[in-house]
């Protein structure tokens, strides 16, 4: 499964142990039961999300492949209950893909919502941040041609350069993930991603994605247009 996001970034899932039975068995173990037919089994996800008796949701494991922006990176490798393997800048070449938003917006109001800038503004400033990101690659370059080391050379690299990651996560830490990345304080960009997980999330994990839905989500403020 895999999703395209931004303009040249991806998620996409590269492994994933466990189901929503998985999950009951691992409650049950403690009275040496296993499941009992779907409607017992929604029923006790149910009870243990809602009595936020988590630990049974770390036997289901997500594997992703990541490719993002670097500041999108930088808040993503916040959320410690996961592992993370990055692409080396100090041993690979970066290549020259970096993030430039179709639509720059305004600085949020209170709210949380935010407004485009007039076209004329936005293509302009998409104009001058691109000659800026070439020109930074080219000097990235030309450091390296004059055999700077790469760990060296990188730093002039900016925060829009696409960086690559593998990320490991059980389902309690995805559903922590989930409803702070998913909610409208989160931004845009990572939000995305979070759409997208989130979507990987519901094919696998059906009965308990459900009862996310009820526990979780209906607690936070989810905004599909920003
Ligand atoms: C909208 C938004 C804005 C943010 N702004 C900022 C910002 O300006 N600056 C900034 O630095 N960060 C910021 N963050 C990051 C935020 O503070 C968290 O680091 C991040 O969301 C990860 O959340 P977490 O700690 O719950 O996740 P994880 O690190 O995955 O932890 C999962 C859970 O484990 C427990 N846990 C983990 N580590 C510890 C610990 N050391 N001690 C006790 N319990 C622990 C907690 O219960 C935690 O919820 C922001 C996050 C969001 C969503």
């Amino acid at each position: 499964m895999q999703f395209d996001i931004l303009d040249h970034g991806f998620l996409r899932l590269v492994d994933f142990m466990g189901d929503d039975v998985a999950i009951v068995q691992a409650a049950r173990v403690s009275f040496g039961q296993g499941s009992k037919g779907e409607k017992m089994d929604r029923k006790l996800i149910d009870y243990l999300i809602a009595n936020r008796h988590e630990t049974p949701f770390e036997q289901a494991i997500f594997k992703y492949h990541v490719k993002c922006p670097i500041f999108v990176a930088r808040q993503w490798f916040r959320h410690r209950w996961s592992s993370f393997n990055e692409i080396s800048a100090r041993y690979t070449e970066m290549t020259d893909e970096f993030y430039l938003p179709e639509t720059f917006r305004t600085q949020k109001s209170r709210n949380y919502r935010y407004n485009d800038l007039p076209d004329e503004v936005n293509e302009r400033l998409r104009g001058k941040v691109e000659s800026f990101y070439r020109e930074m690659y080219q000097l990235y370059e030309s450091l390296i041609a004059e055999g700077v080391a790469k760990e060296q050379a990188r730093i002039v690299l900016p925060m829009g350069l696409y960086t690559q990651f593998y990320w490991t996560i059980n389902a309690r830490s995805l559903m922590n993930f989930l409803s702070l990345r998913l909610e409208i304080h989160a931004q845009k960009e990572i939000r995305l991603y979070a759409q997208a997980i989130e979507k990987i999330f519901r094919e696998k994990l059906p009965w308990t994605y459900d009862a996310f839905e009820k526990y979780f989500l209906a607690k936070i403020t989810v905004d599909e247009k920003n």
